[in-house]
């Protein structure tokens, strides 16, 4: 995750609480009647679509909104802490 400063962009308050969740994809084959896990499929399958979205979530831990690291660095950026 970055080193940048977080603000909230919801509350507006919060640049120092937050849960930060790692996406990590795992690529799975399914019966298809059952959806029971066939098989894991290597990242490097050439048929399988990779996963290229956001590593991490972030939700603000005093309001709970849950959007991307990006939202909160951004805020940040726009409302710098006062010094
Ligand atoms: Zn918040």
């Amino acid at each position: 995750m970055s080193s940048a400063p977080y603000l909230c962009p919801k509350c507006g308050t919060n640049r120092s609480r937050f849960n930060v969740i790692e996406q990590i994809p795992q690529s799975v084959r399914l019966d298809m009647h059952t959806g029971e896990i066939i098989e894991y499929i290597s990242q490097s399958d050439p048929i399988q679509v990779q996963y290229h979205g956001d590593r991490y979530r972030v939700q603000c831990g005093v309001c709970g909104l849950i959007e991307t690291e990006e939202m909160f660095l951004r805020f940040a950026e726009s409302h710098p802490l006062s010094t």
